[in-house]
Formats: C-alpha cells, structure tokens, sequence
C-alpha cells in the first residue's frame, strides 16, 4: 500500500506527538499546546488596472501563551490554512526553544508577486495591513509581523506606516512589525540573521566531536562539501557565510529551474548575480546545470540544506538522500514520513525550529530596539573605546619602563580599541541564541535513551517551556 502524506499542519502535530508522549503533561494541556488557537481569513478587493481583483489572505495565532505573538507573513500563491497554521505553531515551538518572549503566529497571502508591479504591491499590501491591524492582529504589544516567503524590507515598511497612520498617536508604532530597513526603524543584522543562524548552528554543532560522530562525520566545518537549496534570503547567506568563512564548498545550488553543480565549488556570490540578472540559475556558464533540480538533493555531500519550500523532502525521496547531515534551513522541508525514514538510516536532523530560528532572534532585538527607541550601543561604545584605551596605553608605557617596543599582532588594536557597534552586539547576542539553545538540545539527546534525534529533544524542551508558561497563568 502506498503510504499517504499528511498535510503541512499534520506533519507537525504528528513531530509534536511524538514527542508529547514521552512527557508527563497534565490531561488536556497537551491538545491546549498542539491547537492553533485562532485563525483569521480575509478577502478582500484592490482596484488594479481598471477593475477590482479580490484577494485571500491568513493570519493565524497558534499560542499567545506570551503575547505579542511573532511570525512573518509569505507572499505566495500556494498560502492556505493549513500552511499558515503549521508555520504558526512553529513560531510558537521556535520562539520558546530560542527565548524570544513571544507566541507564534504566522501570516500569508495568495498572490504570486511577481505578476504585480511595486506600486500596486504597495497598495494590495498596505490594504491587507490595513485589515489586520484593525483587528489588531498587527500590533506591538500583541502582534507582530516580520518578513518570510516573498515577502522583505520594502512590505515590512509598508505595513509600519500603515500602521502608524491608523494609529497617530502610538508612541510604539514602530515595534508593530520587524525587519523594516534602516532608515525606516530597523536593526543592522536582521537581513542576514537567518542565513547567520544556520552559520552558528553548524558552528555548534560542530563544537561536540561526539554530536558529529554521530552523523557519521569528523572534524569542522572546513572542507565539508555542501547543498543548498534555494538560493533566496536564507540559502544565500548561510551559503555565503559557511564558504567564505568556514571552509566548506558550495558543492551545489538548487533552484527553481534546476540545480548548479561543481565538486571543485561554486561561487556563491556569482550564482545569486546570475539569479538576479536572468531570474535562475539556466545558463550559468562555470558549472553542471541539471534541469531536473530536486535530483541533486540526492547527491553526495556532507551537508544539505533545503532552504525553499516545506515537503521538498518526502517519502518519494527520502531514501534516496545521501546526505549524513540534514539542517532545516527552511520551514517544514522533510515531512514526518521522511523524517522517520532517514532517521532509520542515520541521518542527523537539526531541526527547523533551531536551525531557522535566527530571523526571529534578531526580529526580537529589533522589537526591543523600537520599544527602547534608542540603538544599541549607542550609550556605551565610546566609554568601552575609552577604557580599552586605558589598557593599550598602560601597556604602552609598562613595556618602555622595561625598556621593550611592545609589538602586538597588526591588526589588536584596531580590534580591541573598537566599541561594540549594532551589528556586532546583533551578532553576538544572536550567536549567543543559537549556542545556548543547542546545548539544551543536545543534553537531551545524548541523555534520554527515548530521544532518539534533535528534532524529538527540539520539541521537548520548547513544549515544555510553553506548558510552564500556561502553567504559570494557572491554566
Ligand atoms: N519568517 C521568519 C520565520 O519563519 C521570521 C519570523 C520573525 O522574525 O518574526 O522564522
């Protein structure tokens, strides 16, 4: 018999299941955490070229155990219910497991934006904030947006200003929505922050000897050979990240129009201008272009990396992937079938709500940023530069004393003397996360005899600290 898939939401609760049942939740607490408590529909119609067009639109809530609830909204034609609501309850498990004091949520849109030029974007958008912040499903203190699948800077600004002119006297406006640009309330960082998390979650990762052992591999990150697919905001950075400053070769890329490969490497920069330039990776002239891209995914590397779509790795598949190493850069990319197939293989797992949980780590920051109204650092960088100088200085004149030219390495004292500026606190406290959220995993999995893989121990401790919080509230 031809086993069935279940839906995007089913494939969740099924992973939520399973790790559910080895806890001792109180009766009923259970489903309270698994049910995505509310999920609002929109329809509603722009007048574009010359007549009325209606679009469908989502907004679910999965837990507001910590309220505001956070989660991006996708512009995408294959939204639904289901989709929204499973993306919501990873928020949820996603925002516990990271400590980021927020619930999860999860919004879409039914469009394919490609089809619309940037003004009209801006009017469907801005018409689709408009109806969810009414309801006040786009607020600072109770829910807030930020960018996913089709969707960045450009519409996150959008949807602030929005909000601001429907609500002119919030002191807050800004912190209704992260991942804004720069010059519109945003935090340095944030673009990068989900590609860097990958990066910090390798990182970890590769720190336990043990922990890569059990994936059948040895050493770092230096020389692994990696796949990635999807070669959008998430895939380029972390691709870009691990090649240029950890070793590994992009062995390949896999787009919507087929994958690029070359074992020697392939330089990232180089295929996401080509991507930017002819809208794929077709006709790229410095490596192996296979038209039939979901091939590559079963190819030989130590690494893979779907970045793209959820389900891309399912029971067809499955046992076909060689990869020793899977990290879910994307939401949802191996089904609940699959993942129990390659977990009879071997393959280790680090799981989406870990792996992906960067963006909303530095979503956080920037939160915090609007509601503080003041940048990091700004305060303490130049007193930090002022006692760094203090030491150089006392070293300076101690090794005279002795008679000594102190020499230190080139490039210390531009180092050491610097203060902290936004984008290397972002990335400190960003790395800080990704650290401190493996390591629970990790005590987990090499503990507990019945937790068998990441993703199980992933779901344990975020479960957890969702049931402590309802617990808290005296639910
Ligand atoms: N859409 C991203 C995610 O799936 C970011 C969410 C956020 O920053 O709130 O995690």
């Amino acid at each position: 018999m031809v086993r069935q898939e279940p839906s995007f939401r089913e494939s969740v609760d099924l992973m939520f299941n399973r790790a559910a049942a080895l806890m001792d939740l109180p009766p009923g607490l259970e489903e309270k955490i698994r049910v995505c408590n509310a999920t609002y529909t929109v329809r509603f119609g722009v007048r574009l070229r010359g007549q009325i067009q209606t679009f469908t639109g989502y907004r679910a809530v999965h837990s507001e155990h910590m309220e505001p609830v956070k989660g991006g909204i996708r512009f995408a034609l294959s939204v639904n219910q289901d989709e929204v609501e499973a993306l919501a309850a990873l928020m949820t498990y996603k925002c516990a497991l990271i400590d980021a004091p927020f619930g999860g949520s999860k919004g879409g849109l039914c469009i394919d934006p490609r089809q619309y030029e940037e003004h009209e974007l801006e009017r469907i958008t801005r018409r689709f904030a408009y109806e969810l912040a009414k309801r006040d499903l786009i607020n600072p203190s109770q829910n807030v947006p930020a960018p996913d699948m089709g969707t960045g800077e450009r519409e996150m600004a959008w949807i602030a200003d929005q909000y601001a002119r429907m609500n002119t006297t919030d002191i807050n406006a800004l912190a209704c929505v992260t991942g804004k640009p720069l010059n519109a309330g945003g935090i340095y960082g944030r673009v990068e922050a989900t590609g860097r998390g990958v990066q910090y979650a390798l990182r970890e990762f590769f720190r336990h000897p043990e922990d890569v052992a059990k994936a059948q591999l040895s050493g770092k990150l230096d020389g692994k050979r990696v796949i990635v697919q999807g070669l959008g905001n998430v895939g380029y950075h972390a691709a870009k990240f691990l090649s240029e400053e950890d070793g590994a070769t992009i062995t390949g890329i896999i787009e919507r129009d087929g994958a690029l490969f070359d074992p020697e490497g392939l330089d990232v920069d180089a295929v996401h201008n080509w991507i930017a330039r002819h809208g794929g990776v077709t006709g790229y002239p410095d490596a192996t272009h296979t038209a039939e891209g979901a091939a590559v995914l079963e190819e030989e590397c130590d690494i893979l990396i779907p970045a793209a779509l959820e389900g891309v790795i399912n029971l067809t598949n499955a046992h076909r992937i060689k990869a020793p190493l899977i990290i879910e850069a994307a939401n949802g990319p191996v089904t609940a079938g699959a993942d129990e197939i390659l977990q009879q293989k071997g393959t280790v797992i680090i799981p989406d709500m870990y792996a992906n949980a960067g963006g909303v780590t530095v979503s956080y920051f920037e939160w915090v940023k609007n509601l503080s109204h003041i940048r990091f650092g700004r305060m303490q960088r130049r007193q930090e530069e002022a006692r760094h100088q203090l030491v150089v200085d006392q070293l300076e004149s101690l090794s005279a004393a002795l008679g000594k030219t102190w020499s230190p390495t080139p490039d210390f004292k531009q180092k050491y003397l610097r203060g902290a500026d936004e984008l290397e606190l972002v990335r400190s406290g960003l790395d800080d996360a990704m650290r401190e959220a493996y390591q629970t995993m990790r005590v987990l999995w090499h503990e507990r005899e019945d937790v068998k893989d990441l993703r199980t121990s992933a779901y344990l401790v975020s479960i957890d600290k969702v049931a402590r919080s309802y617990r808290a509230k005296g639910l």
